[in-house]
């Protein structure tokens, strides 16, 4: 097949939005008898997978302080449950396990789960706390200053390649066509749209461009000479301006254990653990004092990466980023012998199984880099007249149901999931709240 000039919709990225708009976009364009897969065209530089979405620790979940992102996470877990078995997603539950500084917030989280139906089940009060994970999750649980757990029912992980796969055959069943090995260098513009697509091997001309960009959100954004800062209205009213992108490198890694030792009471899958605390974090190798501030972190069995796998909080990057280097074979630039430490200790501080168990940790590439926006939540909307960019401030492969919606909104439906994410609430002062958890993603 000869390289295309031109296509109705051109997609730019084959991670979890490029892919999962494509799907939908041609379901929608069938459904409404307004064209068809064949009038969608997926370019990537790489191959599928070849960003965030297919290192992605593959978590699920709802738990957001932001009533916002729960009820655009309530949608895309239904999404993963209407092909469970299609994507690789293992509907185990998630827990989010607080110590008293987040009661309130995860409080607030509990209750408005339940007013959307979401399922969950929140305990208070230490003695309850460690009670209820003791007798329903782990025996060895022993993680000091927790004061709630709030038990999502619902969500899990899924396996990232299996999803992506699953969604790059469904688009090609309705015919879409996807095109590795293809990197875009710029747009041509004609009055504000974007009328052509510029590639390494020629021009695309397109009537729409969507971007599922990942981290290189950034690239996208200057090629459409977008601006560097922004100005954005405060609480106090008052307009300041904060550059667009900040890069927040992803911290995670594998304890070599087999996943079967990292099972529930039961000896089934527990659900994904994410903990915070504020109790002093020692180390499990020496005893010495890691932290005595609030800290997270997340872990999981996973057969893909053989072992327990998790993470915990990310840090900003300073200076020159290289986002190019991404992909599973190089992101060796996250893992330091700080995080080995830390990570393996606080899995110690959890469940007495994992004390003396850190020299198992794994010493294989991990982690990623990740283009956060200016209030760490994602922007959907349409820049350019025609160009709809799906900026998701690395939340994103949990949200398999955006491109659902973005391809409605494409056909010119709007969607109110949608509307809390646009570009115009920084200067509007609409933020999402700010939660007191020490992810800059809760
Ligand atoms: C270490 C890590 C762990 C994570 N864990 C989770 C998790 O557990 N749960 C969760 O919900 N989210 C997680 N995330 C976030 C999630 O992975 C991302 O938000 C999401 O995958 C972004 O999807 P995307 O489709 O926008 O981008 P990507 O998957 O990054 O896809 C973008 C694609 O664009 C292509 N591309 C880039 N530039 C060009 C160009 N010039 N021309 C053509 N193609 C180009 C790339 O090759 C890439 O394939 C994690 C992120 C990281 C880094």
């Amino acid at each position: 097949m000869s390289f295309p000039t031109e296509y109705k919709y051109v997609i730019i990225g084959a991670g979890i939005h490029g892919l999962s708009t494509a799907y939908h976009l041609a379901m929608e364009l069938k459904n409404k008898k307004a064209g068809s897969g064949k009038d969608i065209l997926v370019v990537d530089k790489g191959a599928i997978g070849a960003g965030a979405s297919g290192i992605a620790c593959g978590v699920i979940r709802n738990n957001y302080y932001q009533p916002a992102m729960r009820e655009l996470m309530a949608h895309s877990v239904a999404l993963w449950e209407e092909d469970a078995e299609g994507y690789g997603y293992h509907p185990v539950g998630y827990m989010q396990i607080s110590p008293e500084c987040m009661h309130a917030d995860v409080a607030d989280i509990y209750k408005q789960q339940n007013e959307i139906g979401y399922e969950s089940v929140f305990i208070e009060g230490k003695k309850d706390c460690l009670k209820y994970m003791r007798d329903k999750i782990f025996h060895d649980w022993q993680a000091k200053n927790i004061t709630s757990v709030l038990h999502e029912k619902k969500g899990g992980y899924a396996h990232n390649t299996r999803s992506l796969y699953r969604l790059a055959d469904k688009a090609e069943a309705e015919g879409v066509r996807i095109l590795t090995g293809v990197e875009v260098t710029g747009f041509v513009t004609d009055n504000n749209a974007v009328t052509a697509v510029e590639t390494r091997r020629g021009n695309i001309e397109c009537d729409w461009v969507i971007m599922g960009a990942g981290p290189w959100a950034k690239s996208f954004w200057d090629m459409l000479d977008l601006p560097k800062e922004i100005d954005t209205k405060g609480e106090d009213g008052k307009i300041r301006s904060l550059p667009m992108w900040t890069y927040w490198c992803l911290v995670e890694g594998t304890l070599g254990v087999p996943p079967d030792y990292a099972m529930n009471n039961e000896g089934k899958m527990p659900p994904v653990i994410h903990i915070d605390t504020d109790a002093p974090l020692y180390s499990s190798e020496d005893g010495s004092l890691i932290t005595n501030e609030l800290w997270g972190i997340y872990y999981k069995p996973d057969f893909n990466f053989g072992g327990v796998q998790g993470g915990a909080a990310p840090y900003i990057v300073e200076g020159d980023v290289k986002v190019d280097p991404y992909g599973i074979d190089s992101p060796d630039f996250t893992v330091t012998p700080e995080f080995v430490h830390m990570w393996t200790s606080a899995l110690a501080h959890c469940q007495k199984r994992y004390e003396g168990k850190h020299h198992l940790y794994k010493n294989e590439p991990s982690g990623g880099i990740g283009a956060f926006t200016p209030d760490n939540f994602p922007i959907f909307d349409v820049m350019k007249q025609n160009c709809y960019m799906i900026l998701d401030s690395n939340h994103g492969y949990k949200m398999i149901g955006v491109g659902k919606l973005v391809a409605k909104e494409i056909l010119g439906e709007q969607q109110e999931l949608l509307k809390p994410f646009r570009f115009d609430r920084y200067i509007r002062g609409e933020l999402h709240p700010v939660s007191n958890s020490p992810f800059p993603w809760s």
